[in-house]
C-alpha cells in the first residue's frame, strides 16, 4: 500500500517535507527567504487565473458524440457526412454572454452554443448561439454594442439605458430584442434550448458546386424556459443552476441530444430572396427553406478538470473543413479575425495544442516558437517552405470553387440602406404567428420590467423611440408596451407602424 503513494514534490520534481510550516527563525518567525516551497506555491496561485473571455466568459462544457443519420452527400463532400452512421468526438460549452465569469447562469441574455467536431480531416468548430439571429449585422459595431451589455463606466452597473438607448438607434436589432425578451431570453438549461449556426456558411459537394447553409441544433429534451419571474428567483437560489443541471443530468446517464439540421439555399434563390440572404439579422422561412435531417448530437461525459477543458477551449468560426465554408456575411467573415485573435491573447499563439482544442489527427505546417511551445516544435525537420528535404506538399485536391461576389467596388455601403431596411416583418411574425397568447404577455411583460430601468434626462426620448420600432413590428405589441410603461400613444407613433 506504502509503495502505491506518491511523494510531495516541487514543480522541478524535488521530493520535499514540508507543506504546511515556513522554515523560520524560531518558532515565531522571521520567514526566511530560501523557503523556496513557500514562493513556488503562492507565485503559481497569484498566477492562476487567465483574462477571463470579454464575452461569454461564463461557461458550462461536455464531451460527446455526433452521428450522421441521414444523407447529404449530394451538399457537402465533408469526410464526416460521407455515410450514414459515421461518428466523431465532439466538445461544446455552453455561455451566457454578457456576465462575468462569477454570474448567475439565469441571466436575461444570448446562450452560446458553440460545437467542435474532432473530424478526421481536421477540427471543426461551429461556434453558435441559441438563437437563429443577433443585434447587429456588421461586425464593426460589435465592440460598441457589448459595452451597452456590460457595465457602465461610473456606476459599474449593468444599465438599462445603455442597452435601450443602442437597440433604439439600432432597429436591425429588433428581431434578436424580441427573442431576448420572450422566454427564450431565460432557458431553463442549456439541455432545454436549441442551437443555431446563425451565419449562412456554405457546404462544398464532390462536383464543386457551392450551396448556402444554415445550421440548426433541435433540442430533444423539449424547449423550457423559466418565466422572468422565475429566472430572477433562480438568480438568487442557485446562480450556478445551469451548469448544475448539466452535470447532474451527465453524472445520471441522461445524456441531452440535439438533432442537426440544415437549411438550404442555392446561390440563385439567394439572388431573389427577400432579403439579404447574408444578413444575420434575418432569418430564412421554413416553409420557404425545409429543416432537412442530418445527424444527431449526444453529450454524455463531462470534463474531468473545468480549467483544463472549458476554460481554455478556444473555437473559431475560422476552423471549418473540407466540404463546409464560409459565405460573404459581414458578421462572419469579422468573427473569422476576431476569435483565433481573442484566443492569442487568452491562451497564446500555440492555443491549438491545448488537448481540448488539439487536432487529434496530422496537423504540418511551418509554425514554429511562441509562448509555451509544448509539443516538440517539429524538432529537427525543416521550418520553411518550399524545402529539398521533407514530404509535406498542399493538396490541390481541396481547392473549393471560386466565390463569385455581386460587386467589384470598395466602399463604406450602408448597413441599413433601402433594400436592407426592413427590420420589422420578421420580429412581426414572431410575435404575430409564432408567439401563443401566453408567451406574448409574458414578452410585454418582460419588455415593460427592462425598459422601466431606462433612467435619467434621456429616458423618454429613448423610449419612445424604441416603442416606433415596436409599433412597426406589429402594433398590438407596441400598445401593450406602451400601456405597460405608461406612455400615452400619440398619432406620430401609430404612423410610423
Ligand atoms: P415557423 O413558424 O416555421 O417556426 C417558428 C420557429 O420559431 C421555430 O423554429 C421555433 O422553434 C421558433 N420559436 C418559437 N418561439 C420562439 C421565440 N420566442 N424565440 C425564437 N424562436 C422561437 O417559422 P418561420 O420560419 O416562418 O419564421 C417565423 C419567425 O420564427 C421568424 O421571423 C423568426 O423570428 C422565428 N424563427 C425562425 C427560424 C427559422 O430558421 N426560420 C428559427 C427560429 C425562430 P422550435 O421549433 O424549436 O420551437
Amino acid at each position: 500500500m506504502k509503495e502505491k503513494k506518491r511523494k510531495l514534490t516541487t514543480t522541478s520534481g524535488k521530493p520535499y517535507v514540508e507543506h504546511e510550516n515556513t522554515m523560520t527563525v524560531g518558532p515565531r518567525g522571521p520567514v526566511l527567504l530560501q523557503d523556496y516551497i513557500y514562493h513556488e506555491k503562492m507565485a503559481h496561485f497569484n498566477r492562476e487565473r487567465i483574462p477571463e473571455r470579454v464575452v461569454h466568459a461564463k461557461g458550462t462544457g461536455a464531451y460527446g458524440i455526433f452521428t450522421v443519420t441521414h444523407d447529404i452527400t449530394q451538399y457537402t463532400r465533408a469526410k464526416l457526412f460521407s455515410k450514414i452512421d459515421n461518428s466523431c468526438r465532439v466538445f461544446i460549452r455552453f455561455s451566457t454572454v454578457g456576465g462575468e465569469k462569477g454570474s448567475a447562469d439565469s441571466e436575461r441574455d444570448p446562450r452560446g452554443f458553440a460545437v467542435k467536431f474532432y473530424t478526421e480531416e481536421g477540427n471543426w468548430d461551429l461556434v453558435g448561439n441559441n438563437t437563429p439571429v443577433f443585434f447587429i449585422k456588421d461586425p464593426k459595431k460589435f465592440d460598441d454594442f457589448i459595452h451597452t451589455q456590460k457595465r457602465d463606466p461610473r456606476t459599474n452597473l449593468k444599465s438599462p439605458t445603455m442597452m435601450w438607448d443602442y437597440w433604439s438607434l439600432n432597429p436591425e436589432s429588433l428581431h434578436q430584442v424580441m427573442i431576448l425578451m420572450s422566454d427564450r431570453g431565460t432557458p431553463f438549461s442549456y439541455r432545454n434550448m436549441n442551437g443555431y449556426g446563425s451565419h449562412t456558411f456554405s457546404m462544398i459537394n464532390k462536383k464543386n458546386v457551392r450551396v448556402w447553409v444554415k445550421f440548426h441544433f433541435k433540442t430533444l429534451q423539449g424547449i423550457k424556459n423559466f418565466t422572468g419571474s422565475e429566472a430572477e428567483a433562480m438568480r438568487g437560489k442557485d446562480p450556478d443552476q445551469a451548469q448544475r443541471d448539466l452535470v447532474e443530468a451527465i453524472d445520471k446517464k441522461e445524456f441531452p441530444k440535439w438533432a442537426l439540421k440544415i437549411q438550404l439555399m442555392t446561390d440563385e434563390r439567394a439572388k431573389n430572396f427577400q432579403w439579404n440572404p447574408f444578413d444575420l439579422t434575418k432569418v430564412w422561412p421554413h416553409k420557404d427553406f425545409p429543416l432537412i435531417d442530418v445527424g444527431v448530437m449526444e453529450l454524455n461525459e463531462i470534463p474531468k478538470n473545468y480549467f483544463a477543458d472549458v476554460e481554455q477551449s478556444a473555437f473559431a468560426p475560422a476552423h471549418i473543413i473540407d466540404g463546409i465554408s464560409w459565405s460573404p456575411d459581414k458578421m462572419l467573415q469579422g468573427r473569422l479575425l476576431s476569435y483565433p485573435d481573442a484566443h492569442r491573447y487568452r491562451l497564446g499563439a500555440n492555443y491549438e495544442q491545448i488537448p481540448v482544442n488539439k487536432c487529434p489527427f496530422a496537423v504540418n505546417n511551418y509554425q514554429r516558437d511562441g509562448l509555451m511551445r509544448v509539443d516538440g516544435n517539429g524538432g529537427s525537420d525543416p521550418n520553411y517552405y518550399p524545402n529539398s528535404f521533407d514530404d509535406i506538399y498542399q493538396d490541390e485536391s481541396y481547392k473549393e470553387p471560386p466565390m463569385v461576389l455581386d460587386s467589384n467596388t470598395a466602399d463604406w455601403y450602408d448597413r441599413n440602406a433601402p433594400g436592407d431596411d426592413d427590420h420589422y416583418t420578421q420580429p412581426g411574425w414572431l410575435f404575430d404567428k409564432v408567439m401563443t397568447d401566453h408567451e406574448k404577455k409574458n414578452t410585454i411583460n418582460n419588455i415593460v420590467t427592462s425598459m422601466s430601468g431606462v433612467t435619467g434626462p434621456k429616458r423618454e426620448e429613448i423610449i419612445n423611440r424604441q416603442l416606433c420600432h415596436f409599433f412597426r413590428a406589429n402594433v398590438n405589441l407596441g400598445i401593450a408596451v406602451a400601456e405597460g410603461l405608461g406612455v400615452k400613444v400619440d398619432s406620430s407613433m401609430l404612423q410610423s407602424s
